[in-house]
C-alpha cells in the first residue's frame, strides 16, 4: 500500500487500454485536466509488449485497420499525436491463408485480391464481384449514416431502412447469410472468411455488417503496423496526454468509486490514491465497472443487460524468439492463417472447446513489419489461437486464480496446448522447434493478470448480429459515468480508440470548456 494521496481533475479515466487512452487523449486535447489510472506497469492494455534477452514481443497486434491515409483511424492517430511520433507502415501482402492443401496469398490491393480469388474459383467470378460490390455498398451506407448523424439528422427505424438499405440488411444478418447471397462454393466461402478470428466468431454468428466494414477497411485502405509495435502507439498517446498537463498513474488498480447524490465524486485505488473528478470514464468491462461502484447504484435493466453480456473468446499465444532469420530463408508472411480444412464452423467449434490440434491458428512473423524486434539474424515468431476461458476447468485452477502461474496443472495444460501449436507450425517451418531460444506462453489467465480482462476476453462482448444491432451505449445510468473500449465500441484496436473518442465527446460536453 502506498502513501494516501488525493488528486483533483476534470476527468478521471479507469484503465490505459486504447479505449481509456483514446478518451483521455481527446479530453486532454480539448483542454481538460485528465488523470488515467492503470493497473499494469505500462500503458496500452492489450496494446503493449514485453522484452526477453534482446527480443521484443508484441502482445497482441497483428494488423491495424484504417491507420493509413484515407483510413478511418488515420485522423484519430493524427489528433492524438501518434503519427508525429510513430511510423506506421503498410503490410503487403496482407496475409497468407492455408486451408488443408490450398494456399492463397492476399495482395494489399483489392483488384489484385479479386484477381487471385477469381483465378482460384473461376466458376464464381461474378459472385466474387457482386460480393465485394455489396461490401462496398454497406461501407458507403455506413459512411453516409455517420455524416448524416454528425450534421444532426435523425432517422426513424423505417427511414433507416429506406436511407441506408445495405447497412440495415447487413447488420441484421450473419456473415454466412450475407456471403451466401453472392457465392455458393463452401471452399470460397471459407477463403473469404479467413479473417474470422479477428472477430472471435464464425460466419454463422458474426454480424455481416461488422465483417463487411472490416473487410472493406482492410482491403481498400490497407492493413498497417506501427514501427515499435502497438506499445509505441500507446506510449505516443501517453506522451501527448502528459504534454498537455495530464497525469497517468501505473500500478494502481481502481477498487471503488464513491457516489454522492447519484453522481460519482471520486475513485480509489489499491495503492491509496484517491482521484476526485467531474466525470469518470471506465475502460474496464461494464460488469467490472459495476463491481467497483456497487450494483445498488444501477437500475435493474442495466444490471440485467450487463449480467447477460457474454465475453468474446480469449487467446492462447505462443511467443517465440528464434535463432534464425525466417524472412531471409523465404518465410515472407507477416500473418499466415492455418486451417486444417475448409470448415470454418468446425474450426470455431474446435477453438471454442480448446481442441488446439484443430483450432484455427495464425502464425505471425514480426521481424519485417517491426525491424529491431529481434537481434540480427534472429526472428520473433508468434503463434496464436483463440481460446476459451473455461477450458479444463479454467486451465487447471478450478477457478482459484491466485498463484495460478505456479500451479502444475496450469503449466501442464498451457505447455501441452503451446506444443500443439508449435508442432503444427513446425510442419510448415522445418526445424522450428530446434531454433527456439525464447519461449513464453500467454493464456486467458495471463490476460486477467496483466489486463484485468473479464474472462480474458480480447474483443469485449461477443460480436453477434444481436449485439451489433443493440450496441451498448457509452453512457451509463449514472450521469457522469461513461464507458470506453471494446465492450462498448467493438473489438479491435481501432474500434477501442474510436470508442474512447466518442466517450470523450459526450463526457467533455459536461465539462467547462478548457
Ligand atoms: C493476441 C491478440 C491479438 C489481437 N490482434 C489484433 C489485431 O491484429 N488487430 C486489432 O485491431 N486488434 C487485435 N486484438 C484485439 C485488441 O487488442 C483489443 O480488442 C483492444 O486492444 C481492446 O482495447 P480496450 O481498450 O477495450 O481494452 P484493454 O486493452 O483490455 O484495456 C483495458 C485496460 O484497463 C485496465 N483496467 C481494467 N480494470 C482496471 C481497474 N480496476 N483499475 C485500473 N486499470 C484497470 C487494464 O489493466 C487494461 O490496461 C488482439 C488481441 C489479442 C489479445
Amino acid at each position: 500500500m502506498g502513501e494516501a494521496e488525493t488528486l483533483r481533475v476534470d476527468a478521471a479515466v479507469i484503465g490505459a487500454g486504447l479505449g481509456g487512452l483514446g478518451a483521455a487523449g481527446y479530453l486532454a486535447r480539448a483542454g481538460h485536466e485528465v488523470a488515467v489510472i492503470e493497473h499494469h506497469t505500462v500503458p496500452g492494455g492489450y496494446a503493449h509488449e514485453f522484452k526477453r534477452r534482446g527480443f521484443r514481443f508484441e502482445v497482441a497486434l497483428h494488423a491495424l485497420d484504417g491507420a493509413g491515409p484515407g483510413g478511418w483511424l488515420h485522423p484519430m492517430l493524427d489528433d492524438l499525436g501518434v503519427l508525429d511520433r510513430v511510423e506506421v507502415t503498410q503490410i503487403d501482402p496482407f496475409y497468407t491463408a492455408r486451408f488443408g492443401e490450398f494456399e492463397i496469398t492476399v495482395p494489399a490491393r483489392l483488384p489484385e485480391y479479386l484477381r487471385e480469388l477469381k483465378a482460384a474459383f473461376p466458376a464464381e467470378a461474378d459472385g466474387i464481384d457482386s460480393l465485394f460490390a455489396a461490401i462496398g455498398r454497406v461501407a458507403g451506407d455506413v459512411a453516409r449514416y455517420g455524416e448524416d448523424r454528425s450534421s444532426g439528422a435523425k432517422a426513424t427505424p423505417m427511414e433507416m431502412l429506406e436511407r441506408y438499405p445495405d447497412m440495415a440488411a447487413a447488420f441484421s444478418q450473419s456473415w454466412r447469410t450475407f456471403m451466401a447471397i453472392h457465392i455458393s462454393d463452401p471452399r470460397l466461402q471459407a477463403v473469404v472468411s479467413a479473417l474470422w478470428g479477428y472477430f472471435g466468431l464464425p460466419p454463422s454468428q458474426v454480424s455481416a455488417g461488422l465483417f463487411s466494414l472490416a473487410l472493406h477497411s482492410y482491403h481498400t485502405t490497407g492493413a498497417w503496423y506501427p514501427k515499435g509495435g502497438s506499445q509505441a502507439m500507446s506510449r505516443a498517446i501517453v506522451e501527448g496526454i502528459l504534454q498537455r498537463g495530464g497525469t497517468v498513474r501505473f500500478g494502481n488498480r481502481v477498487t471503488s468509486m464513491e457516489v454522492v447524490d447519484g453522481r460519482i465524486v471520486a475513485l480509489e485505488t489499491d495503492r491509496g490514491l484517491r482521484i476526485e473528478a467531474d466525470v469518470f470514464i471506465s475502460n474496464a468491462s461494464p460488469s467490472a465497472t459495476v463491481a467497483m461502484i456497487g450494483p445498488e447504484h444501477f437500475d435493474a435493466g442495466f444490471l440485467t443487460g450487463v449480467e447477460s453480456d457474454l465475453p468474446a473468446l480469449s487467446n492462447l499465444v505462443v511467443y517465440l524468439g528464434l535463432d534464425r532469420d525466417l524472412a531471409a530463408e523465404g518465410w515472407v508472411h507477416h500473418e499466415y492463417f492455418l486451417a486444417e480444412g475448409y470448415d470454418v464452423e468446425a474450426d470455431y467449434a474446435a477453438t471454442a472447446s480448446g481442441d488446439f490440434s484443430n483450432a484455427g491458428m495464425v502464425i505471425a512473423n514480426y521481424t519485417d513489419a517491426d525491424p529491431g524486434c529481434a537481434p540480427d539474424g534472429h526472428s520473433v515468431l508468434v503463434m496464436m489461437s483463440l481460446a476459451p476461458w473455461d477450458y479444463a476447468n479454467v486451465w487447471g485452477t478450478g477457478g482459484a486464480l491466485a498463484g495460478y502461474s505456479d500451479n502444475p496443472e496450469y503449466l501442464r495444460l498451457k505447455n501441452e496446448a503451446a506444443d500443439l501449436l508449435i508442432d503444427r507450425a513446425g510442419r510448415l517451418i522445418p526445424g522450428l522447434r530446434e531454433s527456439i531460444v525464447i519461449r513464453e506462453v500467454g493464456t486467458p489467465l495471463t490476460d486477467v493478470r496483466y489486463g484485468l480482462a473479464q474472462e480474458g476476453s480480447i474483443y469485449g462482448r461477443r460480436q453477434t448480429v444481436e449485439n451489433l444491432l443493440n450496441r451498448r451505449s457509452p453512457r451509463a445510468p449514472i450521469p457522469n459515468l461513461f464507458l470506453a473500449g471494446a465492450w462498448v465500441g467493438g473489438g479491435g484496436m481501432s474500434a477501442a480508440l474510436s470508442s474512447g473518442r466518442t466517450a470523450a465527446a459526450i463526457a467533455g460536453s459536461l465539462l467547462t470548456p478548457g
